[in-house]
């Protein structure tokens, strides 16, 4: 089985989206191995998003994230990091196809509610980012 990281945004906090996106992932069959309620900092931020911290959307991206509470989870399953990014749909909300969590429950390129690791190298990094120590 692979794990994969998970970020649920402060948008589906304040929306109250919490329980019908960890659904999507349960449902789906993909077991929770960690899970918590994360105020995000600049400095984690920073290093969660380093590949983007040069680009122009990255200031408004922080002040979004660090905007309220997020759940931070890692998630396990056969194939979990294409399996959520699926389960996410296309990162801008307006255009994910229906039935994908963005698709249904968000209308923007920025607040769309979750984070998916990218590869296997990016959920390394990530879980061992933000969960140190889980292995
Ligand atoms: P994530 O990494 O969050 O799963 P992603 O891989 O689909 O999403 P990335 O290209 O890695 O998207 O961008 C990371 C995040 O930055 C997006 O989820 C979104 O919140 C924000 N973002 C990306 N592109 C834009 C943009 N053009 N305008 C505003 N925000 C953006």
């Amino acid at each position: 089985a692979q794990r994969s990281f998970v970020l649920i945004k402060p948008d589906a906090v304040r929306r109250g989206l919490v329980g019908a996106v960890l659904s999507r992932l349960e449902n789906k069959g993909l077991s929770i191995v960690a899970m918590e309620l994360r105020q995000v900092n600049d400095e984690l931020s920073d290093q969660h998003y380093a590949e983007h911290v040069e680009k122009a959307f990255y200031p408004p991206l922080r002040t979004f994230v660090t905007s309220g509470p997020s759940v931070a989870l890692v998630v396990e399953g056969d194939e979990a990091i294409e399996v959520v990014r699926l389960l996410n749909g296309a990162t801008d909300g307006r255009k994910a196809a229906p039935g994908t969590i963005r698709g249904d429950y968000s209308l923007s390129n920025r607040e769309n509610l979750v984070h998916g690791s990218d590869s296997p190298e990016s959920a390394k990094r990530e879980i061992d980012l933000w969960f140190p120590g889980l292995a």
